[in-house]
């Protein structure tokens, strides 16, 4: 094992860690390892057997992948901490101090082939941690997942481009991040540029500041693959958004693939190029569905199971929280950090009661807020004389109809609902009925006084039922 370079892997990938941790974290568990290797085995020393412990639990699985990617080889991680008569304090101090600087490791006589570093598969604008691997498949994404996994296989060749669409924390950045991590392992050759629409229109900006209009188009017409993350955000920007539609033609015609997210369905998209939208229909619109509570369930699970922790959480627990977060991913990871977290300071068990208390402020926000959605829909129905199960149900009569959208439109006006979220509420409408729903009734307030009376008591009623 002569030619291996074992620091270099170890510096490596604490920079990945870094960009994947939040600052707080990293510096509470990073400063403190550092890592050796030899004969396939990365030993990461930590100080004391305390925070060996914890970083066996938070962070042994998350990094064992990264060093084994970076590697490319099977490398066992393993934690050692000295033997508990020895004082480490000043080596802690000694460490932190190092690695706040410069976040390469201290140990020496690590041995992994240098080229193994160039060739390891980092990219610099990609999150390594969003993969096809760990995306949890359900009824709610299969679709979008499938075409993301064609197009990745087939650049430029089945959907050109691919969009996709939905509410926040649904895992559009995900997939697209997964599609170019895909390529980029599989075909290195190929350039993938990965950008949010925010970062390609300040570079566009700062290229018209510069002049320097030619590097600019150089840069994004030679991608293979290109990915932009929210399009939305080049809504009202004419600029950038022809930049956009030249950029998107040179790629077309050369058969490089495209792939874009946004918030909503391409139609709903405001003061957006027409002849650019037109562009979009040439390839396929997928979207994103909040996750039903089966779902839910799967991913808590599997999210524990991959996180690689040795965290023990009831069924029970899982239920708790699948039963209250409904609306996304984002929010479910959110509780299992927090869990975690606890279970790492606190050395107790996790019982419901416990999870409860913990997780109260995010079951607190909007969907736990005084004001319910069903306490909306159920005023809205009573103002109506109809009942809350007719609202939310499938029946069409005139009267029914209108009411549904009335409830919709005060849900919208006094919750932060997204439209995607309170199709959720009324029976998984899509969320283009609610938008419009909601637009219908704003016009006809417009027009009708006494229907505009009703809708402004209703607004005051939900508003007041939510402060009581
Ligand atoms: P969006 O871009 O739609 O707002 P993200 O892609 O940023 O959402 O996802 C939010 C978080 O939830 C990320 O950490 C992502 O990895 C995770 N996530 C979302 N959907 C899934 C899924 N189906 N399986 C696994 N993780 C997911
Ligand atoms: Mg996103």
């Amino acid at each position: 094992m002569a030619d291996f370079d074992g620091s270099a892997i170890w510096a490596e990938a604490l920079d990945r860690a870094r960009k994947d941790i939040p600052e707080q974290e990293f510096l509470m568990w990073f400063r403190l390892a550092y890592g050796t290797l030899g004969d396939g085995t990365m030993t990461v020393n930590a100080p004391n057997s305390f925070l060996r412990d914890q970083f066996n639990r938070k962070y042994l699985g998350y990094m064992r992948n990264l060093v084994r990617d970076l590697a490319a080889m099977d490398i066992e991680l393993v934690v050692s901490s000295p033997q508990a008569s020895e004082s480490f304090a000043p080596k802690i101090q000694a460490k932190a101090a190092e690695v706040q600087q410069s976040p390469s490791p201290t140990a020496a006589a690590i041995q992994l082939p240098r080229q193994v570093v160039r060739e390891a598969k980092v990219h610099p604008s990609l999150r390594p941690s969003y993969r096809f691997d760990n995306f949890i498949v359900g009824d709610n994404n299969r679709f979008t997942f499938n075409a993301s996994d064609a197009v990745a296989k087939s650049l430029a060749r089945v959907y050109n481009p691919l969009l996709i669409y939905g509410g926040v924390g649904l895992g559009k950045t995900h997939l697209m991040h997964a599609i170019g991590n895909y390529v980029y392992d599989n075909q290195p050759d190929k350039k993938v540029i990965c950008i949010t629409a925010e970062e390609f229109t300040n570079e566009f900006i700062q290229m018209i500041h510069d002049r320097s209009a030619h590097e600019f188009k150089n840069k994004y017409r030679s991608a293979d693959v290109l990915l932009i993350d929210d399009i939305h955000f080049f809504q009202n920007k004419p600029g950038v958004q022809e930049e956009l539609f030249h950029t998107f033609n040179a790629l077309y015609d050369s058969e490089r693939q495209m792939v874009f997210t946004l918030d909503r369905h391409v139609k709903e998209l405001k003061d957006f190029s027409d002849r650019l939208k037109s562009r979009f229909d040439k390839g396929l619109v997928v979207d994103v569905q909040p996750p039903i509570y089966e779902t839910r369930v799967a991913i808590l699970k599997q999210k524990l199971q991959l996180s690689g922790r040795t965290l023990n959480v009831a069924d029970e627990v899982v239920d708790l929280i699948a039963n209250n977060v409904s609306s996304n991913v984002r929010d479910l990871e959110g509780c299992l950090t927090k869990l975690t977290a606890y279970a790492d300071l606190v050395h107790k068990d996790l019982t419901v009661d416990i999870a409860r208390n913990l997780l109260k402020e995010m079951f607190n926000n909007k969907r736990h807020s005084a004001i319910t959605v069903d306490s909306i829909i159920r005023m809205v129905a009573d103002f109506y004389k109809l009942s809350l199960s007719d609202l939310k149900g499938k029946k069409r009569s005139r009267n029914i109809a209108l009411a549904r959208q009335v409830a919709m439109f005060v849900i919208r006006e006094v919750t932060e609902y997204s439209t995607t979220e309170i199709g959720v509420e009324f029976g998984g409408r899509d969320h283009t009925t609610v938008m419009h729903s909601c637009q219908k009734i704003e016009q006809i307030t417009k027009f009708d006084p006494s229907f505009d009376a009703s809708i402004q008591r209703l607004l005051r009623d939900a508003r007041q039922n939510g402060t009581e």
